[in-house]
C-alpha cells in the first residue's frame, strides 16, 4: 500500500520540451502522463514576449497540449511581484505584448508620464526613442525593474541581444540597476508554485541550464532534475559547485515514473 507523496513539476520550456520550434523527442508522451494522471505542473518560461495564450498555441504547433494555466512567463511573475509590492500602480514598459498584457491584467496604468516603475522586457523591436525614455525616467526616480537577466537569446543565424544586454545599457547609464524577477531569480518558482498551489518539498523542477533552473529551483527549496536535452551536459555540469538531485538525458526518461521520480532507493542515495 502506498501512501507516497505525489509530486508536482515545475519545467523550463526552451530545452526540456522544445528545442528552436521543435518538440524535444518524448515530451508529448511525458505532457500527457502529467495530464492524464492530474498530476500539477506548470511550464515556466523567461521568456516575456508572449501571453500564455500565444504560448500555448506555438506549443500546440509542435504537438504538446499545455493549457494556457499552466504557463508561467517572467512577465507573469512580474506583474505578480509588482501587484504584490505596489498595488495599482504605474509603469513606463519597453516590452511585447506578453508583458503589457500581464500588466493590464493587474490594473496597472501604463504611461510615460511619472511612473512608478519602469518594466524593461525582451522584444525584437527595441527603439531608440523608448531604451531614451527609460532612461530619463530612472534618472527621474522611476524603480527599475526588467522581467529577466538572459543576455542573448538563441536563433537559427546566431545569438540574439536579449534583456539582460538592454537593461546593461539602461543600467550603465543610469547607474542604477534592474530587480530582475525571472530565472535565476527563485522569485519565479515561488510564485509559480503558489498559481499551482504546491508545496516547495513536493514539487521538482525540470530544467536544461545549471545557472538558471537548477540554481532557482534548489534555491526555492525544491527537488531538481537536469535534463541534457538543452544547454547542459554531464561535463560542464559537474563543473558548479551545486548539483542536481538527478541528471537525465530528457524528460521522456520520466515517462512511467512521474509518481515516484526518485525512487526511493535512489532518494535515500542522493540524501
Ligand atoms: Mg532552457
Amino acid at each position: 500500500m502506498s501512501n507516497e507523496t505525489p509530486w508536482n513539476f515545475l519545467m523550463d520550456m526552451d530545452g526540456v520540451l522544445v528545442r528552436e520550434e521543435h518538440l524535444v523527442p518524448g515530451a508529448d508522451a511525458f505532457v500527457a502522463e502529467l495530464r492524464d494522471n492530474g498530476i500539477g505542473f506548470m511550464v515556466l518560461t523567461n521568456n516575456s514576449i508572449y501571453t500564455p495564450r500565444d504560448l500555448q498555441a506555438r506549443l500546440k504547433r509542435t504537438g504538446l497540449e499545455i493549457p494556457e494555466a499552466s504557463i508561467w512567463t517572467s512577465a507573469l511573475a512580474t506583474a505578480r511581484f509588482l501587484d504584490e509590492q505596489r498595488p495599482g500602480g504605474s509603469a513606463y514598459v519597453v516590452g511585447e505584448s506578453g508583458l503589457t498584457t500581464a500588466l493590464h491584467n493587474i490594473g496597472y496604468v501604463l504611461t510615460d508620464r511619472d511612473p512608478d516603475y519602469v518594466v524593461l522586457g525582451e522584444t525584437r523591436t527595441y527603439s531608440f526613442e523608448a531604451i531614451t525614455r527609460a532612461i530619463r525616467l530612472v534618472e527621474n526616480g522611476a524603480r527599475f525593474i526588467a522581467t529577466n537577466p538572459d543576455e542573448k537569446g538563441p536563433s537559427r543565424e546566431g545569438s540574439l541581444p536579449a534583456t539582460g544586454a538592454v537593461a546593461a545599457l539602461i543600467e550603465r547609464v543610469t547607474g542604477r540597476a534592474p530587480y530582475y524577477v525571472g530565472k535565476p531569480n527563485p522569485l519565479m518558482m515561488r510564485s509559480a508554485l503558489r498559481t499551482l498551489g504546491a508545496h516547495s518539498e513536493s514539487t521538482l523542477m525540470i530544467g536544461d541550464r545549471m545557472d538558471t533552473d537548477v540554481r532557482s529551483g534548489l534555491e526555492a527549496g525544491l527537488q531538481t532534475i537536469l535534463v541534457l536535452s538543452g544547454i547542459s551536459d554531464r561535463d560542464t555540469a559537474e563543473l558548479f559547485p551545486y548539483r542536481p538531485t538527478k541528471v537525465m538525458n530528457s524528460v521522456a526518461d520520466l515517462v512511467g515514473i512521474t509518481h515516484d521520480p526518485f525512487g526511493t532507493t535512489a532518494a535515500a542515495e542522493n540524501a
